[in-house]
């Protein structure tokens, strides 16, 4: 895995050294265990929901640009996966998951690995107002456009790493950083990610 992600460009010490210092199979399915460290999405414990592909993390988590002590915000909490690797990359991390399964089962995963990571349940479209601010923000899940008040709990300087739909074949990575006040956005690449779904998210197909 560490090889595939060298050869695909990733740099930053401190994303390879938390890349290959956490334990991925603790967070697949048992079954999945054997691919744990394979370059591909594997399913979590919530139907049609997955564990993102460790290149895909590394380079989101790469392009926040994460500091030792930052407050980070992860949305979509899904396994914990990427939430233990901002961790490791030394960055307070709260993480907000709307299904309450996966939010119990990855924050008890999270507390027994030992990263210090708090969990949220609820609807990480409207962010977490009262951890605002953060330095840096990333979303593990596609939005249809950027979300707003995401990009407002921003400090100056701050990083928003957000995949957002670009027609139906699926999403460009997004960064946005408040620069001076002002928002700038930068297209990192196109990616594909399961759908975000909330009030400035998708509509729940389940229940609309
Ligand atoms: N980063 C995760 C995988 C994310 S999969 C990992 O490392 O395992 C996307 C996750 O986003 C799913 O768990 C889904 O339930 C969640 N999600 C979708 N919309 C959301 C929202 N509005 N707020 C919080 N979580 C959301």
């Amino acid at each position: 895995m560490m090889a595939s992600l060298i050869e695909y460009g990733i740099r930053s010490p401190s994303v390879l050294h938390a890349m290959a210092g956490v334990p991925r199979e603790d967070f697949v399915l048992e079954a999945d265990r054997a691919h744990a460290y394979a370059d591909r999405a594997l399913p979590i414990d919530a139907p049609g929901q997955t564990i993102s592909q460790p290149l895909m993390v590394a380079l989101v988590v790469e392009a926040l640009e994460l500091h030792e002590g930052d407050r980070a915000l992860d949305v979509g909490t899904g396994s914990g996966y990427q939430a233990a690797v901002m961790s490791a990359c030394g960055a307070h991390v709260v993480s907000i998951e709307r299904l309450e399964s996966l939010a119990r089962s990855a924050a008890e995963r999270l507390h027994r690995l030992n990263y210090d990571v708090e969990v949220v349940e609820g609807d990480g479209t409207l962010g977490v107002p009262e951890r605002a601010p953060f330095d840096a923000i990333a979303v593990g899940a596609a939005a249809p456009r950027l979300p707003i008040e995401l990009a407002r709990q921003l400090v100056e300087g701050g990083r928003l790493v957000v995949p957002i739909t670009d027609g139906p074949n699926g999403e460009q990575l997004t960064r946005l950083r408040l620069v001076n006040g002002r928002w700038e956005t930068e297209s990192l690449g196109p990616c594909r990610f399961v759908p975000l779904i909330g009030a400035d998210g998708y509509r729940d197909a389940a229940t609309s």
